[in-house]
């Protein structure tokens, strides 16, 4: 049995290095029928139908784009009912009564190496485009829409880097599926035609790093290679990453793919793998579970759609109870804060945090000037945040606040405690509007 955590800080030493817990699947599991990118859907069950793993069991609109639902379980559908989303919201889910099988849709057929080797980028993005495959570092983009160009890829980035603290999922993950992980990349260079793909990944995670480079030296390896990067917040953002990897700016309003790069998340290209290689949508996913408002901070290796309260229970509950907790789907910086723990883990929560409630009142900003010396996409938090509570709509489009990438650095830094980056996301929806 491990040792209860006592700080914040021995969580971040402590996950990374133990092995995720693989949890037996429990008897229901939910599946989202809306999601922050769709806000339709049309749903082809109804209560008392069989289903298979894997199986379609209907779409979502997003507008632009459609997303096929999958059954992560083999079971009847049992009903629907509400629980909260990652986006913070309460939406319908499926719930299925899981048969407890595993039988995947009989209908989904693997690939042999030999047929891989002969798929187009157009093949590509049709197999992800039906597998519902998107971005698992918590971005939640329509995947194949990466693949919907025929720029020249002289490079593919495996963004490996985990910035966020109190996060290490995605370290379980390259420990425990070195090989698929690897396989994925090795499709990415089929799809793009590319010879060279880096994994980014940072620097302190040295054991990582060893037994990546050991598996790279086989001749079948040939093109990919670990790129160490710094071990600082917010490395993981995608023109942080570049500019390390490549020492390349990507200017604001450009693609990496104009500049022939492409990139993907490393949980991200795991589920490439099983899509290309079975036609398996992702059903399972690594989550860290962790904060100083639970008993045994966890990875684990968890089916979507399992309730939270399930892996809360396997964290030994919460640590004193008596006091509030907070909820964050994702990191502390960028992750979205939940009303209460009645939430389901859909494929794009990457983890969750549980804090002890602590109170922090706001100040008067006193012009410190740490949020703009912070803000990595140089902008000017504390003057965005003054022209919004001056509804002043001009200064607020001058000052470019749609280059924020939400960090929440700017927030982090405020000596005040004021919430600066919600005051940026409100300039956001202001600089959209006419
Ligand atoms: S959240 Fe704040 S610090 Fe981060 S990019 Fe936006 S304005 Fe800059
Ligand atoms: S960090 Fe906080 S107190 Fe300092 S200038 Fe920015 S908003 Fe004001």
């Amino acid at each position: 049995m491990i040792a209860p955590v006592t700080t914040i800080a021995d969580t971040k030493g402590l996950l990374g290095t133990l092995p995720s817990l693989r949890l037996d699947v429990p008897d229901y599991i939910y599946t989202a029928t809306d999601n922050a990118r769709c806000s339709k859907s049309e749903i082809f069950v109804k209560e008392g139908d069989h289903v298979y793993m894997g199986q379609l069991i209907g779409m979502r609109d997003g507008g632009f784009f459609k997303q096929p639902i999958h059954s992560s379980v083999s079971g009847i559908v049992d009903g629907f009912e509400e629980h909260y989303h990652r986006s913070g919201k309460k939406v319908k889910f499926v719930r299925v009564k899981n048969d407890h099988k595993d039988e995947w849709d009989p209908s989904l057929k693997p690939r042999s190496d030999e047929e891989i080797a002969k798929l187009s980028r157009a093949d590509f993005s049709k197999i992800l485009e039906d597998c519902a495959m998107v971005g698992l570092g918590g971005s939640s983009f329509p995947t194949y829409v990466k693949f919907n160009n025929d720029k020249k890829i002289e490079v593919i980035l495996i963004n490996a880097i985990e910035c966020e603290p109190y996060i290490t999922a995605d370290v379980r993950l390259m420990e425990e599926e070195l090989e698929k992980t690897i396989e994925g990349m090795k499709y990415l260079m089929i799809a793009f035609d590319c010879k060279k793909v880096l994994i980014c990944v940072k620097k302190k995670h040295k054991s990582l790093i060893k037994m990546y480079q050991e598996f790279l030296r086989r001749d079948e390896n040939k093109g990919i290679s670990v790129c160490p990067v710094g071990n600082f917040y917010p490395q993981g953002w995608e023109i942080a990453m570049i500019k390390s990897a490549l020492g390349i700016d990507i200017p604001s309003g450009h693609l990496p793919s104009e500049f022939g790069i492409a990139n993907f998340n490393v949980s991200t290209v795991w589920g490439i793998y099983e899509a290309v290689k079975y036609n398996r949508p992702v059903v399972e996913r690594f989550i860290s579970v962790t904060g100083d408002g639970i008993r045994y901070p966890s990875n684990f290796r968890v089916r979507i759609g399992t309730p939270l309260k399930v892996l809360l229970d396997k964290c030994g509950g919460y640590a004193d109870p008596e006091k509030d907790k907070v909820f964050i789907l994702g990191g502390p910086m960028m992750g979205a804060s939940l009303p209460s723990d009645d939430c389901i883990i859909t494929k794009t929560v990457t983890s969750v945090l549980v804090f002890n409630h602590v109170a922090a009142e706001e100040g008067p900003c006193i012009r410190c000037g740490s949020c703009v010396y912070s803000c990595p996409t140089h902008l000017e938090p504390k003057q965005i945040m003054d022209a919004v509570k001056a509804f002043d709509k001009e200064r607020i489009k001058a000052l470019n606040p749609l280059r924020c990438i939400e960090c929440g650095l700017c927030t982090y830094v405020c000596t005040s405690h004021i919430r600066v980056t919600d005051y940026i996301r409100r300039a956001k929806m202001f600089a959209k509007t006419k």
